[in-house]
């Protein structure tokens, strides 16, 4: 199987960690979620979870040295090889810079970036009726809820579901806002480089997830699409 390197952008609650997923799995890419790392180290008292706690809790950006830290060190312990789907990163302009440079030095270019489009209102439904399961990370949205058997655990683990603690209103608004000021620009600079494709991310899991492939064989080389290595 080819490996895929792609970046996939949108607003908070556009389904990226759900869709990233999916998108590894079926390519056998590493499904790097910065977001996931980040709430990871927040539950273990080292320098990265102090440090980080202030700014996930705000809805504000951990600091783009840290990220890129972050992201460098998985990247070079195997997923530039390996291939990866990047979720919630880059996230600044700076941050997209450090990722290209990181990148040309691994000789491991990205072959595109997948934007899911998804209106503010939609959003904010969305993360209002979120919850996810701390243990394994599994996340529930609204329309999940009614076809677990017991309420207020995790179908797959059984631990009990919380709210994230950035998924409270005022924070959600917060989070928009930062997506529009600092994310918005990563995307022109990918569309600047004939890079950037646009998804539509309302609508059912899978149809989302067929969209994505769709848009994706349009930004691999014609041999990847027919399944050769490279
Ligand atoms: P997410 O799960 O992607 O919505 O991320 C949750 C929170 O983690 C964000 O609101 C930020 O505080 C932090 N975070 C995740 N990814 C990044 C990033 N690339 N740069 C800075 N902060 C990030």
């Amino acid at each position: 199987m080819a490996a895929i390197r792609i970046v996939l952008m949108g607003p908070p609650g556009a389904g990226k960690g759900t869709q990233a997923a999916r998108l590894a799995a079926a390519h056998g890419a590493l499904h790097l979620a910065t977001g996931d790392i980040l709430r990871e180290a927040l539950k273990s008292d080292t320098p990265l979870g102090r440090e980080a706690r202030r700014y996930v809790d705000s809805g504000t950006l951990v600091p783009d040295r840290v990220v890129l830290a972050l992201v460098e060190e998985r990247l070079r312990a195997g997923g530039a090889g390996q291939g990866f789907v990047l979720d919630g990163f880059p996230r600044t302009v700076p941050q997209a810079e450090g990722l290209d440079i990181l990148l040309d030095g691994l000789g491991a270019p990205l072959d595109g970036v997948l934007v899911l489009d998804v209106p503010d209102e939609v959003v904010v439904e969305r993360l209002g009726g979120r919850r996810t399961c701390p243990a394994c990370g599994a996340v529930y949205g609204p329309e999940g809820r009614s076809e677990r058997v017991e309420e207020d655990r995790c179908d797959r683990c059984g631990a009990p579901l919380e709210v994230r603690s950035d998924d409270r209103p005022e924070t959600i608004r917060r989070r928009l806002e930062v997506y529009r000021e600092q994310t918005r620009p990563v995307v022109v600079h990918y569309e600047l480089r004939g890079l950037a494709r646009r998804v539509d991310g309302v609508g059912g899991r899978d149809e989302v997830t067929a969209r994505l492939e769709e848009a994706l064989s349009g930004l691999l080389p014609p041999t990847a699409v027919q399944g050769a290595t490279r």
